[in-house]
């Protein structure tokens, strides 16, 4: 699939896949560059732009919604042709897709939705991660008061992965054997806020807590940390992005899921699309492409991967996808 998305490009150009990569730019505008899951991505994308002979260069908008308007129009300025967005605020991006439009320069949204059909939309199914965080909890902790820490409001991800944890939830929610307690966003996904809330919750609630189903690894720590500081730490907790400090966790009994999403994968398949798209391959033309529908009915095209559930029984997953080194991972495994 992949060398056949860059012959499209050479195609769409007229020119040979080497010849014409050669004189791209592919831009990739960060939302939040300083949580771990992101270098990973970033390798994956200039491997696959180095494979193609396309530049990579990059701004991080360090959890600014503005900053990252600005962040974009620069890398227009410096001539890009494609964008990669990991969208900080889903509405507060519009006008950085309109530029990157008027420019003929096309956006591929990056794991997170910018709802406009403009951007092509590259994710995993995040309704799935949901329901499998809440899947692996509700497996250890099937009675109990529940506390769900949700990603920031302004990332469209953060509502999916609620809504996937709720269907499952649903069921022993009507039949009374759990109760969600309590439930907050973290403000820009930061595992601060993450702890703050939680501490917050279990001082309200006198510590009757049974589980926590966080909706990524960085909001997990956080709620692991104020769980440990009540001597609470190994009640069921979820995480995602296959963090190494949350694999440990999982290893160690104080996590008990982390949905991994091989963002070697994601990144790889958005360089190569940003180097079609750059190429004057239609988004509807792009390979694996399916139409779906937003939140707010446009119709979008779009790509997602498989997300994987990783618990103590299957920590091997990770190690034999080379993800992480054993030696890495720490005792007990
Ligand atoms: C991503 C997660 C990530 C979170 C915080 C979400 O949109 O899907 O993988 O942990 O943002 O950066």
């Amino acid at each position: 699939m992949h060398k056949s998305l860059i012959a499209a490009a050479a195609m769409a150009a007229g020119f040979a896949a080497s010849a014409h990569a050669q004189d791209l730019t592919v831009g990739v505008s960060w939302s939040n560059f300083q949580e771990e899951r992101w270098k990973t991505d970033e390798a994956a994308i200039l491997g696959a732009l180095d494979a193609a002979g396309a530049e990579y260069v990059s701004a991080d908008a360090q959890s600014s919604s503005s900053k990252q308007l600005s962040d974009v129009e620069s890398l227009i300025a410096q001539g890009v042709d494609a964008l990669i967005i990991l969208a900080q605020d889903s509405q507060a991006i519009i006008p950085a897709v309109q530029a990157a439009y008027d420019n003929g320069v096309p956006v591929v949204g990056y794991d997170r939705l910018i709802d406009d059909p403009r951007a092509f939309y590259l994710t995993f199914d995040n309704v799935e991660v949901g329901r499998m965080q809440a899947r692996a909890v509700l497996e250890q902790q099937p009675t109990g008061n529940y506390v769900m820490i949700k990603g920031s409001p302004t990332d469209p991800n953060a509502d999916f992965l609620r809504g996937g944890q709720q269907e499952v939830l649903q069921a022993a929610v009507d039949a009374g054997d759990i109760t969600i307690v309590a439930e907050s966003y973290t403000d820009g996904w930061l595992p601060s806020n993450a702890q703050r809330n939680m501490e917050q919750i279990l001082t309200a609630q006198n510590n009757e807590v049974d589980a926590v189903v966080a909706s990524n690894d960085g909001t997990a720590g956080g709620a692991v940390a104020a769980l440990t500081a009540q001597g609470m730490d190994g009640i069921p907790v979820s995480g995602q992005d296959g963090d190494h400090a949350a694999l440990n966790r999982i290893a160690l009994g104080t996590q008990t899921v982390s949905v991994w999403k091989d963002a070697r994968d994601l990144g790889r398949t958005a360089g190569e699309i940003a180097v079609a798209l750059a190429g004057g391959t239609a988004l509807a033309d792009i390979e694996g492409a399916t139409k779906w529908e937003s939140p707010t009915g446009n119709e979008m095209d779009a790509l997602f991967l498989e997300p994987v559930p990783v618990t103590k029984d299957n920590l091997t997953t990770v190690v034999d996808a080379g993800w992480i080194a054993q030696e890495t991972l720490c005792q007990g495994v």
